[in-house]
């Protein structure tokens, strides 16, 4: 608990004001969940589906649920009652399929489109041919059901400081330039999601509004 503590304060030292933290706690037991709340967190990261849902009901409701990793279009619907943002849009599919989740839910689902950007292999993410396809579909009225809030990227898991900088820069101008050409009068449109433990400073430098940290406020998974 005291070393949590620790943790948490020290990070929440080193970010700006307009850094907002979301504490990734995959793979965590809801008491560490809960002693992080106590302490004033209420942003909470997850990769699977399950896991959200299972620590969802037995925690207070007032979490904000972050969806961070792949989702699957047949599991939107376990999480559409509540979730607080989906950060890894990665498909048109996808998109639809929370928008229709949210109709029936009868609310707006704020998402973020996971842009890839790093050199390594990955599934996940779009390419700048289909971010366009995207942007074009998901600011139609008929997708009056989801909100694009921004983009998300991840890095290279790499420890070449420049190549992960140009990595977020990247990211950084193309968050700029969609801003610009789709959202120019959508305040909404405010969110870079990019950073983790190993390189959350760089992604700040780099314009990140929100960072995904796990490791470095709960230990090693
Ligand atoms: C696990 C995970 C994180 C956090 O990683 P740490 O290195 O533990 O900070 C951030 N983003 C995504 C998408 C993740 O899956």
């Amino acid at each position: 608990m005291e070393i949590l503590n620790e943790h948490i304060t020290n990070i929440l030292n080193q970010l700006p004001a307009h850094v907002t933290l979301v504490a990734v706690t995959k793979t965590r037991p809801v008491d560490i969940l809960q002693k992080a709340y106590d302490q004033g967190l209420r942003d909470f990261g997850e990769n699977r589906v399950q896991e959200m849902i299972e620590k969802q009901p037995v925690l207070p409701s007032d979490i904000r649920w972050h969806l961070i990793g792949h989702l699957q279009t047949n599991k939107v619907k376990f999480i559409a009652p509540f979730v607080h943002l989906i950060h890894s849009v990665d498909s048109l599919r996808l998109l639809d399929e929370i928008n229709r989740q949210a109709l029936k839910n009868n609310r707006i689902i704020d998402c973020l489109l996971q842009i890839y950007i790093t050199t390594e292999e990955s599934k996940f993410g779009l390419d700048e041919a289909e971010l366009k396809e995207i942007l074009k579909a998901g600011t139609h009225p008929a997708m009056a059901n989801v909100r694009i809030c921004g983009l998300m990227g991840m890095a290279s898991f790499s420890d070449d400081v420049a190549l992960v900088r140009q990595e977020f820069a990247g990211l950084k101008q193309l968050f700029d330039k969609v801003k610009t050409e789709y959202f120019k009068d959508s305040p909404a449109f405010s969110i870079l999601s990019m950073g983790m433990s190993g390189d959350y400073h760089l992604a700040i430098e780099e314009g990140s509004t929100m960072v995904r940290i796990g490791t470095a406020l709960f230990g090693e998974r």
